[in-house]
């Protein structure tokens, strides 16, 4: 039997959003995608049949990735089912309501680091120990999604989200350095606003319409737009970037 050589891909959080349109994107050139998700299981089926219909391969997993254990376990599975992982995209977050700093709790301020700061620890570790050449691995490619929030700080809205996504830049600055002569490169995104679920929400009504005056280009981003960006880092014509965080937003 001939030995597939399409490189592997895992994205966290992909059943929706930046997520989805990535792993859709990599599906298209020529990835075999692990799926992570968390809660979303029918929309991340329909990822699966969508990847099928692209004649691509997909393993889905659902898996909380603030949880230690359920990420090795889906790393296990990845092992059991390809042997190697050659791209990680850490895209998994959540964002709470806004909130200035007295509305902060300890149990919302931990909830958000958990999930934004140490799942993307705990995934990074896990793609390291299998993509470094002195594991015998490959090398490989990560890219952390973080936010415009990271510079802005998010001032009377999401003090708790900005910090978490500047640890996340922090961490793909270090990492990257650590990781340079394994052959692993580790880059990150910084989005601005985005038409996803993640602003279901919406807050204020007006919010919307003031975040797209404030953008030079007076608009939101499309997830398509975002994904094309991670899924050049994870490519060869990136390969001499890492410690990067490419800036996504309109040109704030
Ligand atoms: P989204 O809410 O549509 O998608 C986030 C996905 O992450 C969801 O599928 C959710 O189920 C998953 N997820 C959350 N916690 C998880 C956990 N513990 N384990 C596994 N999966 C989990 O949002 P999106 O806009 O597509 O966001 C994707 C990434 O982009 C996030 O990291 C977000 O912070 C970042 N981002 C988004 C925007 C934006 O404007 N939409 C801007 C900047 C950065």
């Amino acid at each position: 039997m001939p030995v597939n050589s399409s490189p592997i891909a895992l994205v966290t959080g992909a059943s929706r959003g930046i997520g989805r349109a990535t792993a859709l994107l990599l599906a298209k050139r020529g990835y075999r995608i692990c799926i992570n998700y968390c809660q979303d299981h029918s929309a991340a089926r329909s990822l699966v049949s969508e990847i099928e219909t692209l004649g691509a391969e997909s393993l889905l997993v659902c898996a909380n990735i603030a949880d230690e254990s359920a990420v090795c376990e889906m790393f296990d599975l990845l092992d059991q089912r390809w042997g190697r992982i050659d791209a990680l995209v850490n895209n998994a977050g959540i964002l709470h309501t806004q909130s200035t700093i007295e509305g902060l709790t300890a149990e919302r301020i931990n909830l958000i680091l958990q999930t934004n700061v140490t799942g993307t620890f705990l995934c990074c570790r896990e793609a390291v120990k299998r993509m470094a050449k002195r594991h015998g691995g490959s090398g490989g490619a990560i890219v952390n999604v973080s936010s415009a929030a990271a510079r802005s700080g998010s001032p009377f809205e999401y003090l708790d989200y900005a910090a978490s996504k500047g640890a996340m830049d922090t961490l793909t600055k270090g990492l990257s350095i650590e990781v340079a002569a394994e052959g692993i490169r580790v880059n990150g995104v910084r989005p601005g606003f985005i038409y996803t679920d993640m602003h279901a929400d919406g807050g204020e009504p007006d919010r919307v319409d003031r975040i797209k005056s404030s953008l030079p280009m007076q608009r939101g981003g499309r997830p398509e737009e975002i994904a094309a960006a991670i899924v050049w880092l994870l490519s060869e014509e990136a390969s001499y970037s890492t410690g990067s965080v490419l800036d996504l937003a309109g040109g704030k």
